[in-house]
């Protein structure tokens, strides 16, 4: 199964995806930790990208896009995959559609994660992600068992830059100019399934579960 999670930074579509990703193994394709990755190592496109991130501005859709086409042709797509943060615009997702068509695979469907803006807010200023395994943590509401350790890995957890109270304003209305067009654009093609992103982690996964 080909699902897209599409909904503003902090709404949960990374823990679901990485969730949903265990269960049926389908990978997670995050555009967000691919570029990260690319940070990390120093690399060109990861220097370029940096300062885009750092102040909450999309990267630019050309390369998003080589990211994606490169990383679906692996094996271990071949049975599916889960989208967790791509597409974030309208031309990323025409490329996206034609990418399938030229592979001959089909979109299945589009989780909207809905959530007000207030929520989010809190939720990203809390946040704490490991950089290592990218397991996400949550200083009130999901705290790791030793403070600021990676319960998975055991590396030390971050607040990324980009989630300081600044940058979240700035990536939430990235989020309602840029993004949130696609809810009407795979409305249009019947894919959208709602998904209340309010409710607890284990509830939205049941309520993704029962949608699948
Ligand atoms: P995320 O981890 O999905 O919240 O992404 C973190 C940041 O990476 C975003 O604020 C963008 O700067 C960049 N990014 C991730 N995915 C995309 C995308 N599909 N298009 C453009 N920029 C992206």
């Amino acid at each position: 199964m080909i699902s897209i999670f599409l909904g503003p930074p902090g709404s949960g579509k990374g823990t679901q995806a990485k969730r949903l990703s265990n269960l049926k193994g389908w990978p997670q394709l995050s555009t967000g930790d691919m570029l990260r990755g690319n940070i990390q190592a120093g690399t060109k496109l990861g220097l370029e990208a940096k300062s885009l991130m750092d102040q909450g501005l999309l990267v630019s859709d050309s390369v998003v896009i080589g990211m994606i086409d490169e990383r679906i042709n692996a094996s271990d797509c071949s049975n599916g995959f889960i989208l967790d943060g791509f597409p974030r615009t309208i031309i990323q997702a025409d490329a996206l559609n034609e990418l399938l068509e030229l592979k001959n695979l089909k979109l299945n469907r589009v989780f909207e994660f809905s959530i007000p803006d207030e929520v989010l807010i809190s939720r990203l200023t809390g946040r704490r992600t490991c950089l290592k395994c990218s397991s996400m943590f949550h200083i009130v509401s999901a705290p790791p068992k030793i403070f600021n350790i990676c319960d998975k890995c055991g590396s030390e957890l971050v607040q990324r830059q980009d989630d300081s109270e600044e940058v979240i304003s700035k990536r939430l209305k990235v989020y309602h100019q840029q993004t949130s067009a696609l809810v009407q654009y795979y409305s249009d093609k019947n894919l959208i399934k709602k998904i209340d992103a309010t409710l607890s982690v284990e509830v939205v996964e049941k309520n993704i579960l029962a949608l699948i």
